[in-house]
């Protein structure tokens, strides 16, 4: 279990003082300036030397991205983006730091600044997050009268501002480069990679996109070394982490650990367990809505990191965790998902805009029992078409649930299917038994399977 002193945020619940005074009480913009002077390549090395992941889905070395950073200014100024734009469902981890440890964001700002040359920060923050953009901004603005950023920034010699604007709703502009483009005023649509950000990004400028709970981990790590850092985790997912728990657990919450913690540990110890007991749990999402679920018989030995969940064909993600006991319609629950990324899908790219809509057409029918069981199979072959063949990851995010769906539950799938098959049979089975037994002939229409009965077919909401 994580000791309290080992916390990098110490404020996640609002349970303290989020001011400047209260954060720096907390060890915020402690040592800063000092931290500062390391220099960029130290601070780099550090950073990689600690084996932090991007904590926005991907998992790519933070390191290695600051690090394709150019080293030499051929005239442009260069840009840190932080992703706060925090939409996918199941997510709601860096909403608790903006709103109640806003501070750990701005100095990891700073200090991620100085490490990839930019002097210039934004901080995109999803439009519906009215309170936490409030938290922030009288957080940049506590920082800059305490003279932390703006010029010579902490005394290090260091110029650097951080500046903040928000979205209008748009899942897509969370995707690194849909934010860049809503950020340049534009509409928030995907960008073709290569160039990739750090050679041309907001406005064609060397540009590095990282997400919240990467750059408010960073002081930390600077501050109690990597070293400390890699001694959480197993090898390739070092670190705490912050877990987000909903559905159908006892306390719903979000919660700091350490990565490579077992997934029934975490339910147990920090959300009283699951709902009705663990033997009443049927699947869960590990990493937010865009990840595969794993069932239960997965679940019992699950370590909650990147390495372990990519080898059992799922993903850490966010780690925001969905849990879904037994009373759980998981065909319908995974609709859900499809339906979301249908509608947010920007349409740029054929097998998106098309691909998303006809998986959750399919997915509609399949929750009713009314697809053939042949279309499983044709399901999943679409699916794969979308997936890996889209401009940005969201035809991936759109198929990887309904893959894990038909992986792990194609025989619940199947028996709705064959029992709506049989509902439909019955009426016309007792019709024609009743006419036999009468002695009168059969019409067509009563010995037609096709004619649909209301019977109970056991679909929730059908
Ligand atoms: Fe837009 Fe979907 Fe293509 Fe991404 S994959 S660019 S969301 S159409």
């Amino acid at each position: 279990m994580l000791a309290d002193s080992d916390r990098i945020f110490t404020n996640i619940y609002g349970m303290k003082d989020r001011s400047l005074a209260g954060a720096q009480r907390r060890g915020h913009w402690d040592r800063t300036g000092d931290l500062l002077k390391l220099g960029r390549d130290r601070i780099i090395d550090e950073v990689k030397a600690s084996g932090l992941r991007g904590r926005g889905g991907a998992g790519f070395p933070t390191g290695l991205k600051w690090s394709f950073m150019p080293r030499e200014c051929d005239g442009r100024p260069a840009y840190l983006v932080v992703n706060a734009d925090e939409s996918e469902p199941g997510t709601c981890k860096d909403r608790e730091i903006m709103r109640h440890d806003p501070h750990s964001l701005v100095e990891g700002s700073l200090i991620a600044g100085l490490a990839m040359g930019a002097q210039t920060g934004y901080i995109y923050i999803r439009g519906e997050f009215v309170r936490e953009r409030e938290a922030l901004q009288i957080a940049i603005d506590e920082a800059r009268d305490a003279g932390f950023i703006g010029p010579n920034a902490c005394g290090s010699g260091w110029d650097f501002d951080l500046h903040m604007t928000h979205g209008a709703g748009a899942y897509i502009c969370g995707e690194e480069t849909a934010l860049l483009e809503s950020l340049e005023g534009k509409k928030g649509m995907p960008r073709m990679k290569p160039p990739f950000p750090a050679a041309a990004g907001l406005w064609g400028c060397p540009t590095t996109v990282n997400n919240v709970e990467t750059i408010a981990v960073v002081p930390t790590i600077l501050r109690r070394g990597a070293n400390w850092f890699t001694s959480f985790g197993r090898e390739d997912n070092s670190g705490t982490k912050l877990f987000a728990f909903s559905g159908h657990v006892n306390h719903p919450c979000v919660v700091e650990d350490a990565m490579s913690t077992p997934l029934r540990e975490l339910i147990d110890r920090h959300c009283g367990g699951v709902r009705g007991g663990w033997d009443n749990l049927k699947a869960v999402i590990p990493g937010g809505a865009s990840v595969p679920l794993i069932p239960k018989s997965l679940c019992d030995e699950a370590l909650m990191d990147f390495s372990w969940l990519s080898d059992h064909k799922s993903g850490l993600g966010t780690a925001a965790v969905i849990v879904m006991d037994k009373s759980t319609d998981v065909i319908k629950a995974i609709w859900r998902l499809s339906a979301f990324f249908k509608h947010e899908s920007c349409g740029q790219c054929t097998p998106c805009r098309e691909g998303t809509g006809w998986m959750m057409r399919v997915m509609d029918r399949l929750v009713r029992g009314t697809a053939g069981v042949e279309e499983i199979d044709m399901l999943l072959d679409v699916s794969y078409q979308v997936e890996g063949h889209t401009i940005c990851a969201l035809g991936d995010a759109a198929a990887w649930p309904i893959q894990g769906l038909i992986r792990h539950f194609r025989d619940e799938i199947e028996d709705r299917i064959r029992s709506r098959q049989a509902a439909n049979r019955q009426p016309a089975a007792i019709r024609r038994r009743a006419a036999v037994s009468a002695g009168y002939g059969l019409t067509a229409h009563a010995a037609d399977p096709r004619v649909e009965v209301h019977a109970n077919s056991g679909v929730e909401g059908s």
